[in-house]
């Protein structure tokens, strides 16, 4: 792949979340009003990450300070955001209105409606087994299948089996063996009831053992 060829002859520190990402420029990023961008290269620390369109900071490097020095982020985010129960109301209320402001902004910010909605179509495009994966009711489903007690490394396994079905050339999708709205028996959302298998065969296969 592109990116590879790009990065060979450095030593790519490349985290997981950074992974499979398509090469976006500065100025396309900047264009479409996407927050970041993805050059593809190594930053002069050696990762391969997303970076900030305002101060072209490398994500993984923001990370690593912000492990390096916990305390002094935790400070700076009371400062910037206020007290953790601030933002949990802050948040709610969010996600209480958000139609509503949805509805108010498309009629009083057309213009910006019309920009967002281009970028959810450049997302979607760009993002084809994500789109496929996060319709919303799937998303509930899979919501209520995934236990509570899954470790991060199965949460990085689920994701890897995702991205192995969304690198794969053609059609390709990943399938609950065990289904989870299944007629007799639930299975969950954890990596070994998962498997990548072809669209047409997880069609045939229906929400059946
Ligand atoms: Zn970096």
């Amino acid at each position: 792949m592109n990116r590879q060829r790009r990065v060979s002859g450095h030593t790519a520190v490349m985290s997981r979340r950074h992974k499979a990402l398509n090469v976006i420029s500065w100025r396309e990023a900047k264009h479409i009003g996407q927050r970041w961008y993805f050059p593809g290269t190594t930053c002069p620390q050696g990762h391969v990450a997303k970076r900030s369109v305002s101060n072209r900071e490398c994500r993984a490097c923001v990370d690593a300070k912000r492990k390096r020095k916990p305390e002094q982020s935790r400070a700076k985010d009371r400062r910037r955001n206020g007290t953790p129960k601030r933002i949990a109301s802050s948040r709610a209320s969010y996600r209480r209105n958000i139609e509503k402001r949805r509805a108010y902004d498309a009629q009083r910010y057309p213009a910006e409606a019309e920009a967002r909605k281009a970028r959810a179509l450049v997302w979607a495009r760009a993002n084809p087994a994500k789109r496929r994966k996060l319709t919303a009711q799937a998303r509930r489903w899979i919501k209520q299948a995934t236990p509570s007690w899954l470790t991060s490394e199965q949460k990085a396994a689920i994701h890897a089996i995702y991205m192995d079905a969304a690198a794969r050339e053609g059609d390709w999708q990943v399938d609950h063996m065990v289904p989870i709205r299944g007629k007799d028996v639930c299975g969950l959302h954890v990596p070994w009831n998962l498997r990548v298998i072809s669209g047409d065969e997880n069609r045939k296969k229906g929400n059946r053992l």
